[in-house]
Order: structure tokens, then sequence, then C-alpha cells
């Protein structure tokens, strides 16, 4: 486990103890770096505030992601306390329930939009928003979350597939952009997890099965095996590592069939 003390991160994502952004958070935590946390409604306050109870000294702030001025006051907020920041989790992501059930082609423009702009966009400016801060710190990592449904279909995923493609991308220009400030922008494609976002996609109990029986390691995964592999992009370890979507999926997306 890396020495994280003294650095400070920033988890978007957490709506529970499900969510892989809480195992992200636990595994920041445990290794030594301070959290700031966010809930996107006051609906999910009360979860998020309850989980970072748990961790040293949290910050539990307010954001929509698709919320522009929330993401200011984010970054500043963070400033203000932290005087900079070491990383930044990405682990938000929606599309409304119908466009995920609705045939491909039958994707309103309104739903595309939603999709694409919490999914995708806000990692965009919640990363112009963090760039300064990090620059404080000399260099930092950025992480976000994504699924093989970016390059191959997988049935109900849909629109977010779309997403998580714009996603990939966002990934690659970003750290690009970034780079030459040493601050490092990667995703990992994790396999299928039972969270909350999860169980919004039609048969996802079945996608579960269909991993077991075809990945090589001929199991699923879980969100402390997500954290693990973040913990090695976020940390020193992944230094030299940037522009990379690193599949976490027991080898699933190898296999042919
Ligand atoms: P989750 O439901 O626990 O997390 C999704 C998060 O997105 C929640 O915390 C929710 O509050 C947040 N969110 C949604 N709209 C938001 C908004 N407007 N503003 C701020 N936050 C908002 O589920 P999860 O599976 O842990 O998802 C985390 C990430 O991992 C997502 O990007 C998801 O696509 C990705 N992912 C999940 C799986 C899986 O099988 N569970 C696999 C690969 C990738």
């Amino acid at each position: 486990m890396p020495d994280l003390s003294g650095k400070h991160g920033l988890v978007v994502g957490v709506a529970n103890k499900r969510s892989i952004a809480w195992a992200i958070a636990q595994a920041l935590a445990r290794s030594g770096a301070r959290l700031a946390l966010t809930y996107p409604s006051a609906r999910l306050e009360e979860n998020v505030r309850e989980l970072a109870a748990t961790l040293d000294n949290p910050l539990v702030l307010p954001c929509d992601v698709a919320n522009d001025q929330q993401i200011v006051e984010l970054g500043a907020t963070i400033d203000k306390e932290f005087g900079g920041l070491d990383f930044f989790v990405h682990g938000a992501a929606f599309a409304r329930p119908e466009e995920l059930a609705a045939p491909f082609s039958q994707t309103s423009r309104e739903g595309f939009r939603i999709a694409l702009d919490v999914s995708a966009y806000s990692f965009i400016a919640l990363s112009r928003e963090v760039r300064p801060l990090m620059q404080k710190r000399g260099g930092g990592s950025i992480l976000t979350l994504t699924y093989l449904g970016s390059e191959r279909v997988f049935k109900n995923y849909n629109v977010m597939g779309v997403a998580k493609a714009a996603l990939e991308s966002a990934v690659r220009y970003l750290a690009a952009e970034l780079g030459p400030e040493n601050i490092r922008v990667n995703a990992i494609s994790a396999g299928p997890i039972k969270t909350l976002a999860a169980m919004g996609i039609t048969g996802f109990s079945s996608i579960l099965g269909v991993y077991r029986e075809r990945a090589p390691l001929a199991r699923n995964i879980d969100t402390s095996e997500v954290a693990d592999a973040a913990l090695f992009l976020l940390g020193p370890a992944g230094r030299a590592v940037t522009a990379e979507i690193l599949m976490v999926d027991g080898g699933f997306h190898a296999m042919g069939f």
C-alpha cells in the first residue's frame, strides 16, 4: 500500500457503501490521504455524511456535476481547505432509465444530452477546476471509471455506451494537455459490479453470469479490486502511466466467444 500521508484527494460519485468510488475513497484514506467527498442532492447527503464519518477528518461538499456554479464553488472550497489537490476520482454517471430500456435508435435528444453531460462532460469540467489546485502541488493524478460498453455492444447499455466512448476520448485529450504539468489522467474500465447505477440496467444479473462463464479468471470482480488498481494509478507506482484505460474485468475484454 502506498504512503499517501500529507496528500489530498477529491472523490466524486459516492452514493452508498456499494459505490465503486466509496471503495476507492476507503483505500485512499487507509493509505493516509485526506479526502473531500461530494453529494449531488439533498436526498443523498445523509448517506454520504454517514460514510464520510468513518474517515479521518473529511470534507463533505455539495456537487451536482451538471451544475457549473457548484463545480466552481467546490474547487474554491477545496483550495481554501486543502491549499491544493493531489488526486481527483470521478465516479459520476447517469442516464435516464427509459433511454437504457428503449431500443438505441429511440434515444431522445434530451436523454442523450443528459447522459453525455453527467457522465462525460462533467469529467472535463471538474478536471479544469482541479487543474490549478494540482499545479500548486507540482502535479497530480486524475481517474475516471468506464465500461467496455464504450467499444462493444451490450444490451440495454445504449446511450451510456456512447457516453463512455466520449469519456474515454476525454481521458486521452486531457492527458495530452495536462501531461506537461505532471498531471496524469487515466480510467479504469471495470467489470460489472452490483451497484446502484448497475441496477438501472435491465438484465444486469445475466451480464454477471456471462462474465463468470467467459472471463479468464472465471469470476466476477468486486469494488475492492477496482480500488487496488485505482491506488496504483493514483499513487507513485503509476507515475509513468497516463492516457490509459486499464481493464479491471478478470480479463473478459480479451475473449472472443
Ligand atoms: P453508483 O450508483 O454507486 O455511482 C454512481 C454515482 O454517480 C452516484 O454516486 C451518483 O450520486 C452519481 N451521480 C449521478 N448523477 C450525478 C450528478 N448529477 N452529480 C453528481 N453525481 C452524480 O454506481 P457505480 O457502479 O459505483 O458507478 C460509478 C462509476 O463506475 C460510473 O461511472 C459507472 O458507469 C462506472 N462503472 C460501473 C460498473 C458497474 O458494473 N457497477 C462497471 C464499470 C464502470
